[in-house]
């Protein structure tokens, strides 16, 4: 059997969750399970975190997914319908809409069923991704609030571009234009992910939504999850399969980027970009054996990855090696492989074997 592997720390994620009410107290947790709960397994995740007061997705097969699976709390579809088609459904699942644009409103316009849908109109205050611009927020609002296919009480959300970034003015100015916008307006806010949880408690509104933190990774730049009180949800492992002795002089792998600089020994572990571990990982990116950091040298190549063993004169054939997770924070990965932790965790891929753990 492949010994590529991925556990999910069931207790990680419940504490997570426990830790982000802990920095938001008395507000509400959305917890965020897009793209499979970040490479975690939705259900898995969502059963872990019942705790939560409602769950973010991306799309309505997720939210089909997390109702099957016996999920009762609100679900809000964070890019909201698609198409008319998908209103149906949507009421079907009792799901809420995130509603950014002026053709949805259209769409829930000529829409003539009759159970109300719960929606939350976005608005972009300075991400510019999704969302109405303030200045035509009102007239969106009250358009919402006249069809009677929508629900009376309107969710009022915006997203955060630089928020992890805990000195930069844009947030300020976000949180700013978004007061503005929605004063007066009856409505749950909703404003901050992650990030916002950490670093701006005045953004913390009636609802967080909580993605990243939740599974233990903090996107802030030099800082881990760990070091705001959060526990990796996933480690992904594997085992050396070969132990070479090289001498010096010998090139590694794939265009032969890595030259032995003396008579070493060099691992090859059970692991590569097609169980998600990231072909761009540089060598010198660490993996973790026996406790103790080994640096990966020359390319990763689909199954494989090659590992300095020249610290490590104990290491056997079989012993295990952690990829990211406990022990090796996944965000120290991706910085080797130019990028977020959130990405590697998103891009564990289907060959990988997920086993779930208590603790
Ligand atoms: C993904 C997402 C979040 C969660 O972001 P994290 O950084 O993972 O906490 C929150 N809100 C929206 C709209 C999102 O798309």
């Amino acid at each position: 059997m492949r010994a590529s592997s991925a556990t999910i720390h069931i207790d990680a994620l419940r504490e997570n969750l426990r830790r982000v009410r802990e920095l938001a107290p008395g507000r509400k947790v959305m917890a965020i399970v897009k793209a499979d709960g970040y490479g975690h397994g939705l259900e898995r995740v969502a059963r872990a975190l019942q705790g939560a007061d409602g769950f973010g997705v991306a799309c309505i097969a997720d939210g089909q997914r997390l109702r099957a699976a016996g999920v009762s709390q609100r679900i809000v579809v964070l890019s909201g319908l698609d198409e008319p088609a998908d209103l149906s459904e949507m009421r079907r699942l009792n799901l809420e809409s995130v509603v950014h644009h002026p053709v949805q409103i259209d769409w829930l316009a000529a829409d003539r069923d009759a159970r109300p849908l719960r929606v939350w109109l976005k608005i972009d205050t300075g991400m510019h991704r999704l969302g109405f611009a303030p200045p035509q927020v009102r007239d969106a609002y009250a358009r919402l609030r006249e069809l009677p296919s929508v629900h009376r009480d309107i969710g009022l959300m915006t997203h955060f571009a630089n928020s992890d970034a805990f000195d930069d003015p844009l947030t300020t100015r976000q949180v700013d234009a978004f007061e503005a916008a929605t004063a007066g307006l009856a409505g749950e806010r909703a404003l901050a992910n992650s990030a916002g949880v950490l670093g701006w408690p005045e953004a913390h509104g009636d609802w967080v939504r909580a993605g990243g933190a939740l599974y233990g990774i903090s996107v802030v730049e030099g800082r881990v999850g760990a070091d705001f009180g959060f526990r990796p949800a996933m480690t992904l492992s594997s085992r050396l399969i070969a132990i070479n002795r090289l001498v010096r002089g010998d090139r590694i792998g794939y265009a032969s980027t890595w030259q032995c600089p003396e008579d070493m020994a060099v691992g090859v572990v059970a692991i590569g970009y097609g169980d998600g571990y990231p072909r761009s990982a540089a060598s010198g990116t660490p993996v973790l054996l026996d406790g103790r950091y080994a640096p990966i040298v020359g390319r990763v190549s689909m199954d494989l990855v090659t590992i300095d063993l020249r610290a490590h004169p104990q290491a056997r054939i079989g012993d295990p090696v952690i990829l990211w997770g406990r022990g090796l924070p996944v965000e120290d990965v991706a910085a080797h492989a130019g990028t977020i932790g959130y990405d590697l965790t998103c891009g564990v891929t289907r060959r990988v074997r997920f086993t779930e753990e208590a603790g």
